[in-house]
C-alpha cells in the first residue's frame, strides 16, 4: 500500500497537473472511441501499451481475455455487463480483443489440472473449448497456439452478442484481435482477411 501512495502523490503532483485540464473535461465527457478486451495481467495494460490518454480506452480485462458467450441466465456476468455498456452506452467504434504471450489463464487451461483451490477460475477457464486445448497440446507450442486460437474465439463471441451484431451489420463498429509479446514488445494483428496473425503492427501492407 505505501507504494501504491506513493506513486499517487507522483501522478497527482506531475501527470495529472500536466493533464487537469484534461481531467477536467473528461469529468463530464467520458467517450471512449476503442474498447480493449485484455487479460488482467499486470504486464500487459492496454493504456501504456497502446500510449493511451485518460478517456481514450475503454478497457475490460479478465482472466486471459475471454468472452463468454452471450447468455441471459443467472448469474453475474460482469464481462458482458462492461461488454453491453461499452457498445451501447458509450457507442465505441473498435473492440480489440487482445491477447498476449505467457498468458497464466492460458498456461492453466493447458495444464493436466486446474488451480487448486478455486472456485470461480476453473468455471471461466472452462470457457476455453476442451477441443481447442487438446489441438493445442498437440502443438510445439501450445500456449501460443491456444493464445491465439481463445482471441479468434472471443471475436466469434461477441458477434453472438446482438448489440454487437447489429452494430457491425450498420457499419458502426469494427472487431480486431491482437497478441502482445511482452519480452520483444510485438504486437501481432489478427488478420480479418487470411485469419492468421501478422507480427509487427507496422509491418502490413
Ligand atoms: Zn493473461
Amino acid at each position: 500500500m505505501d507504494r501504491l501512495i506513493e506513486g499517487y502523490r507522483r501522478f497527482k503532483t506531475q501527470r495529472w497537473l500536466y493533464q487537469r485540464e484534461l481531467y477536467a473535461e473528461l469529468a463530464d465527457n467520458h467517450r471512449p472511441r476503442v474498447m480493449v478486451i485484455a487479460c488482467c495481467d499486470s504486464r500487459v495494460d492496454p493504456a501504456t501499451i497502446f500510449d493511451g490518454r485518460p478517456g481514450e480506452i475503454f478497457v475490460i480485462r479478465n482472466v486471459a481475455n475471454l468472452v463468454p458467450p452471450f447468455h441471459q441466465g443467472e448469474g453475474l456476468h460482469g464481462t458482458g455487463a462492461a461488454i453491453e455498456f461499452g457498445i451501447t452506452q458509450l457507442k465505441v467504434s473498435t473492440v480489440l480483443v487482445m491477447g498476449h504471450a505467457r498468458c497464466g489463464g492460458i498456461a492453466a487451461a493447458l495444464a493436466p489440472q486446474l488451480p487448486e483451490g478455486t472456485t470461480f477460475l476453473a468455471d471461466w477457464i472452462a470457457l476455453i473449448d476442451p477441443a481447442l486445448r487438446e489441438r493445442a497440446r498437440a502443438e510445439a507450442d501450445p500456449g501460443t497456439r491456444l493464445e491465439r486460437e481463445s482471441i479468434r474465439v472471443s471475436l466469434q463471441r461477441l458477434m453472438t452478442y446482438p448489440c454487437i451484431a447489429e452494430a457491425v451489420d450498420r457499419g458502426e463498429l469494427r472487431l480486431a484481435g491482437a497478441r502482445f509479446g511482452i519480452a520483444d514488445g510485438e504486437l501481432e494483428i489478427l488478420d480479418p482477411a487470411s485469419g492468421r496473425f501478422i507480427a509487427g503492427g507496422d509491418q502490413r501492407s
